[in-house]
């Protein structure tokens, strides 16, 4: 069986990623430090086990919770991966082809922008499955 090898990276091409195989999950989330991480309204992601990601070049990381680890190119501030129990989450937007995965659920729903219409999705109040 062949695995889907996908590529992306960061914005200036400094730090690149190979991932191998499905993601066990995509989501969506809303939560104040995605929000404010990503600079973003909301960060879509996909979830994979630590050993099917790859990654060349430089990051540096922020530890926004215990053990959970944010990394990103230091040259141009793009976020690249985001590590916690083994498992790396990769923006989707990070991809570097559009339409590659698209959201299963989102989570912290109550910090929604209230233009940004819910999908027709499983809504999480705050973490999925709390
Ligand atoms: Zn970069
Ligand atoms: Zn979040």
């Amino acid at each position: 069986m062949t695995e889907t090898v996908r590529t992306g990276g960061c914005a200036c091409g400094a730090a690149r990623f190979t991932t191998r195989g499905e993601p066990d999950r995509v989501g969506l989330c809303h939560c104040l430090t995605c929000r404010k991480a990503h600079a973003a309204a909301c960060f879509p992601f996909a979830v994979f086990r630590a050993d099917q990601v790859e990654t060349a070049g430089d990051l540096a990381s922020w530890e926004s919770s215990p053990g959970y680890h944010r990394n990103f190119c230091p040259a141009c501030g793009s976020r690249v991966t985001n590590e916690t129990g083994g498992e790396i989450e990769i923006s989707i937007a990070s991809f570097d082809e559009v339409g590659v995965f698209a959201p299963q659920y989102e989570s912290w729903t109550v910090r929604r922008e209230p233009w940004l219409p819910p999908l027709p999705l499983p809504q999480y109040d705050r973490n999925r499955g709390d």
